[in-house]
């Protein structure tokens, strides 16, 4: 008889936020459209999420044993962390929760940036460092990190910075001289070579994400030898990883 791990799942959680996690929502609908209940949650930082099929479940879970009570409250009986590669404390919670409730765990990565030889990364460990070098290589910069890192810069008062941000925020911007554009990707490359020059770009920061959908600022900006801040992922959580939707599927058919 098979194990409880085997069983075909029939209540999915994913954990999203990323344009990856409505991709996979999508294809489970469209794949898997009988007897599977779909709920995708989301940290709720956004004002205009993405709509996805299924369920849609928004804000915090109050940490890893809140996380673990969603699950046994609502049978959970799988999950799909397909949060952003930064995201690390819900994905650590994940972990956690998923190990203590015995709930097969499956994790969305994608893929990371490949550094080509002309390009020219100063890679950094975490948003501070990106913060501290900044002003030494431009005074004009193309800030393309979340909303939530963008306060690491409000000491930088001689760098005139662009920000692009999904939706409008909700309060000003902690920057002296900033920018300010609106914008969901994936961005073509036409549009990030019209930015870096409308602006005068002369660096670009940006977080390790990876992934094809933001891609395009990274040929831009090494078609015209731009240097680009490049904060480092931080490691990913421990577990079972796959970069394509459909080895993500793949997973979910064979019964995680
Ligand atoms: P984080 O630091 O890993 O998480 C902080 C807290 O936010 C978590 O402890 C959890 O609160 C809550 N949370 C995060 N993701 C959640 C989700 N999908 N559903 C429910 N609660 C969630 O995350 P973050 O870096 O702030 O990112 C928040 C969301 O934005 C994620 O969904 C992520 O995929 C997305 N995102 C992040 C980035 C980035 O650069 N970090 C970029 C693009 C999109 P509780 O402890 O109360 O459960």
């Amino acid at each position: 008889m098979p194990g409880p791990r085997r069983r075909k799942p029939s209540r999915v959680l994913l954990l999203g936020g990323t344009g990856e996690a409505a991709a996979l929502a999508r294809a489970i609908r469209e794949a898997l459209p009988d007897g599977v209940a779909l709920t995708t949650s989301l940290a709720g930082r956004t004002t205009r999420p993405v709509p996805v099929p299924g369920d849609v479940r928004i804000g915090g879970f109050g940490g890893a044993a809140g996380l673990e009570r969603y699950l046994r409250d609502h049978a959970i009986d799988r999950v799909i962390d397909a949060t952003h590669p930064f995201a690390a404390q819900i994905s650590a919670h994940a972990r956690e929760a998923c190990d203590a409730a015995g709930v097969p765990r499956l994790m969305l990565l994608r893929p990371p940036w490949r550094h080509h030889p002309l390009d020219r990364w100063i890679e950094v460990s975490n948003i501070a460092g990106a913060a501290a070098v900044v002003g030494k290589l431009g005074r004009r910069a193309w800030l393309t990190v979340g909303a939530s890192d963008i306060d690491a810069f409000a000491g930088v008062t001689d760098v005139r910075f662009l920000v692009r941000m999904i939706s409008p925020p909700p309060r000003p911007l902690p920057l002296k001289l900033h920018e300010l554009v609106l914008g969901r990707g994936p961005f073509s490359l036409a549009e990030e070579r019209h930015l870096l020059h409308l602006h005068a770009i002369e660096v670009l920061v940006c977080k390790a994400s990876g992934g094809a959908a933001t891609e395009a600022k990274l040929t831009a900006a090494r078609e015209i030898s731009l240097p680009v801040i490049m904060v480092r992922r931080p490691p990913p959580e421990r577990g079972q990883s796959v970069e394509t939707i459909d080895a993500a599927l793949a997973w979910l058919r064979r019964g995680g």
